[in-house]
């Protein structure tokens, strides 16, 4: 009998150690051009639940990348939001929109410290912007990090605020923490700034409106382009804008009926107000 001169099983792992042996002298492909790898991300990107916050949804994607409002503003009373001291402090809307800004002020080492100060600007009351809060809901530093600043389901006051205009509902505004006139920004801070507008994005599922401050109308009095903001972190809203038309393609419609042609995810430059829906009379009044 052929079988009982020649076991197989021996003869199978010689095959396999030959096998194995060959494999290993045979050289990885080299890579093609391999682009730097992006921050990672703690957990893989998953649909939130129906019963999930933004917030909840945020912690959940970025992990200890996301740091929550107590986390700057501690317990002290005096950084609570104080919605008495301005009229808009109302509901946000229908969130369509993501406008992306710098800081405009040099990094501090202490980032709760910065967010501190920067609420502190916002909400002095010398009759500039009076707010009741911090003006942006989300704010990002040098390290990729993502701090929540007003609460996402509040009407923010980081665009059109001086003075006050209707460019706010359906707005949520990213703060990258830095000044970025002249200075490039971090590649991380970009990058973490594209991934926080895809996961809102994804969490109310719907492509988003991505913008950069000075695309906004009416900032003071010009028709467009009355701030350089946020200045060369321009490359977020670019990079977001982008990834927004790969996760949502041009003529493609995505939940909810939103058409996701050029006219809604769009371009920034030259676009106006007038292409945001807003509720401007239930909420500014
Ligand atoms: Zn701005």
């Amino acid at each position: 009998m052929v079988a009982s001169r020649f076991p197989l099983v021996p003869v199978l792992a010689l095959a396999a150690i030959v096998l194995m042996t060959a494999c290993r002298t045979i050289p990885p492909p080299a890579p093609h051009n391999p682009p730097a790898p992006p921050p990672p991300l703690p957990q893989a990107p998953l649909p939130p639940s129906a019963t999930m916050t933004l917030r909840d949804y945020l912690k959940q994607q970025l992990g200890p990348g996301f740091h929550v409002r107590a986390e700057w503003a501690g317990t002290d009373p005096a950084y609570r939001p104080q919605p008495y001291r301005y009229r808009v402090w109302a509901p946000i809307g229908v969130v369509r929109v993501v406008t992306i800004h710098h800081a405009e002020m040099h990094v501090w080492t202490d980032t709760a410290a910065m967010i501190r100060a920067i609420f502190r600007d916002h909400t002095r009351e010398d009759g500039r912007l009076d707010a009741a809060d911090v003006g942006y809901h989300f704010l990002v530093d040098e390290a990729g990090q993502v701090w929540e600043g007003r609460d996402a389901g509040r009407v923010g006051t980081h665009v059109g605020s001086h003075p006050p205009g209707q460019n706010n509902p359906g707005n949520l505004g990213i703060c990258g923490l830095g000044s970025f006139l002249w200075e490039e920004p971090p590649r991380v801070m970009v990058e973490r700034i594209v991934t926080l507008t895809a996961l809102i994005a994804r969490y109310y599922g719907r492509p988003l409106i991505v913008r950069g401050h000075r695309d906004w109308g009416g900032i003071h009095g010009a028709p467009i382009g009355g701030t350089s903001c946020p200045g060369k972190l321009e490359r977020a809203v670019v990079l977001a804008e982008e990834k927004m038309r790969e996760t949502y393609p041009p003529g493609g419609v995505a939940a909810g009926g939103i058409a996701t042609s050029g006219a809604s995810v769009g371009g920034a430059a030259g676009v106006g107000p007038a292409r945001v829906s807003t509720t401007p009379a239930s909420i500014w009044d």
